[in-house]
């Protein structure tokens, strides 16, 4: 794997911090999970991705939490960004593992910071949808927990814009 730090031609310190991901924010399992590499330094299976650009530097680049932090002469916000990130993780987690109830036709269901969540399974395809409130998200989900993450999104963004 390449190092571009040893390589000639791309700058080393002036970057910005566009972005903070999480490659595994959809809930997705280890299995089904697609790491990435730091296109840095060449460190292998970062799960919370760190994009960066440069103004002398046609792409974006994808690294880790360390060298992020060289690239933007920044040690705060990159490890911040990446704290809230494994965060939200762990909401994301137990708000999937609470006890959902199952309403009389079947489905889960849950109620949370007065939003009231629905995952219906449909009967001929054995797909989930979700809904939150009055409102039928587009996509259709394999597996309950998919339709719970998004949910959590769902909800999330709720709680976000409230905020504003
Ligand atoms: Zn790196």
């Amino acid at each position: 794997m390449a190092n571009l730090w040893k390589q000639q031609g791309i700058p080393h310190k002036g970057w910005t911090l566009e972005n903070v991901y999480d490659v595994r924010e959809d809930g997705q399992s280890e299995d089904e999970t697609t790491y990435e590499t730091c296109m840095m330094c060449g460190h292998e299976k970062i799960r919370y991705v760190h994009v960066v650009s440069h103004p002398d530097y046609g792409d974006e680049l994808l690294v880790g939490c360390q060298c992020a932090e060289k690239l933007t002469d920044d040690y705060i916000n990159p490890q911040r960004r990446e704290k809230e990130l494994r965060n939200k993780t762990s909401r994301r987690i137990s708000f999937i593992k609470r006890s959902w109830k199952i309403s009389a036709k079947g489905n889960e269901y849950l109620k949370i910071d007065n939003h009231h969540i629905l995952i219906s399974e449909d009967s001929k395809t054995h797909k989930f949808t979700v809904k939150i409130d009055d409102n039928w998200g587009k996509k259709h989900f394999d597996t309950p927990e998919q339709a719970k993450a998004a949910a959590f999104k769902g909800i999330e963004y709720y709680k976000n814009k409230g905020e504003w």
